[in-house]
């Protein structure tokens, strides 16, 4: 049994080597904690800033097992880890944050916005599409557009087609390759904002600062906070992000990604059991940023404020466009964050930009 608070010179698990994975491993070792990885890839973003990295497939036990031993509590930094990694986990009595149900709803669209719906949360109206007969019942009952999503494993937009018209059925399921799926009435969006919010081992929740957040092909690209939103939306955003964390009975830093109608209702779009993209902006816009949030959440100790101390642009740097480090760096209010990829695939996250001004008054 793992007692919390979990003092400095404790050791933190996290499945993952991305770009969060590394963020959240240099937040820890500033709180004096060591990190270990677990990722089937080598050389990964987050090992290279990490103490100890294990390099095996999410599902192998032996390496489990060492991250059992070696780590006193375990997160993730991608919802898509196996459910096996976890009940493995789950088994060796391992402290794994935030838990598996958060994580299980997260991975599959329908049980997601089932379980916002039920908690009392607006989604888009959706429906399960298993078949070409459930997608054309679900077009005579929601109409055409309709947005064709495989219900697991999709992220960034991937494994995504509308459906125009009827008749245009069959081709979408060909292209999402015959998965089981949702289907979404269109969201008919003014704008996209986000929320990043925080519970801690005892209950307590830190709510950030509202953010805009702007796709392109699926992809944040950029993302603006603190958001200028109606005292209304704040309210409600505010109420989304603490109902889910309570209906979750959550430990750690979440996102939520939400649509802003013109008549002013809020509805989730989905929610990311991690720390998130949105949140980038917080490592220099906020007084505690979502990545120490997470560890102190997940570590027990007490949430940080979560004061806006700048106004912050963030923007994606997707391939070559990490190329203009040097050109960056000379921008006095540019905070750069590079990730150490090897390789700059196009459309790949490399690194992001906060660009700081003034809080407005
Ligand atoms: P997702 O993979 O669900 O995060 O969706 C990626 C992006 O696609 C969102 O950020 C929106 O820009 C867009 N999108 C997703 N769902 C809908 C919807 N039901 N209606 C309109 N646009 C959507």
């Amino acid at each position: 049994m793992t007692a919390f608070p979990l003092p400095p010179g404790s050791t933190i698990g996290v499945l993952g080597g991305g770009q969060l994975g590394r963020m959240l491993a240099l937040a820890a070792a500033r709180l004096g904690f060591d990190t270990v990885i677990l990722t089937p890839q080598s050389d990964s973003p987050a090992s290279r800033v990490a103490a100890r990295t294990l390099v095996a497939p999410y599902e192998d036990p032996a390496a489990l097992k060492t991250l059992a031993e070696l780590a006193q509590v375990i997160t993730f930094e991608f919802e898509n880890v196996p459910a096996a990694a976890l009940d493995i986990l789950a088994g060796l009595g391992a402290e794994v944050a935030p838990g598996p149900r958060a994580l299980a709803i997260a991975q599959d669209r329908f049980e997601e916005k089932s379980f916002l719906n039920a908690a009392g949360v607006a989604t888009v109206a959706f429906a399960a599409v298993d078949s070409l007969q459930d997608l054309r019942a679900a077009l005579r009952r929601l109409g055409a557009p309709l947005l064709l999503k495989t219900r697991r494993g999709g992220y960034d937009g991937k494994g995504q087609v509308w459906v125009m018209r009827p008749e245009d059925g069959e081709a979408a399921l060909a292209a999402i390759g015959h998965r089981p799926a949702v289907a979404e009435a269109p969201a008919d969006f003014r704008r996209e904002v986000a929320m990043i919010a925080a519970r801690g081992r005892d209950g307590e929740i830190a709510l950030y600062p509202l953010t805009e957040s702007h796709h392109e092909n699926g992809v944040l690209r950029r993302a603006v906070a603190p958001a200028a939103a109606s005292a209304r939306i704040l309210a409600e955003a505010e109420r989304i992000a603490a109902t889910l964390l309570n209906a979750l009975d959550y430990v750690g830093v979440i996102g939520v990604e939400m649509f802003e109608r013109d008549d002013g209702r809020l509805l989730v779009n989905e929610f990311a059991p991690r720390v998130h993209n949105t949140g980038h902006w917080t490592l220099d816009g906020c007084e505690v940023d979502q990545f120490e949030q997470h560890i102190r959440a997940i570590a027990g100790w007490p949430l940080g404020p979560t004061v806006a101390i700048a106004h912050v642009e963030m923007t994606n740097l997707l391939g070559d466009e990490a190329d203009r480090w040097a050109h960056l760096a000379h921008e006095p209010e540019t905070r750069l964050w590079l990730y150490g990829k090897r390789e700059a695939r196009a459309g790949r996250k490399m690194g992001h930009v906060n660009r700081l001004s003034p809080l407005a008054r």
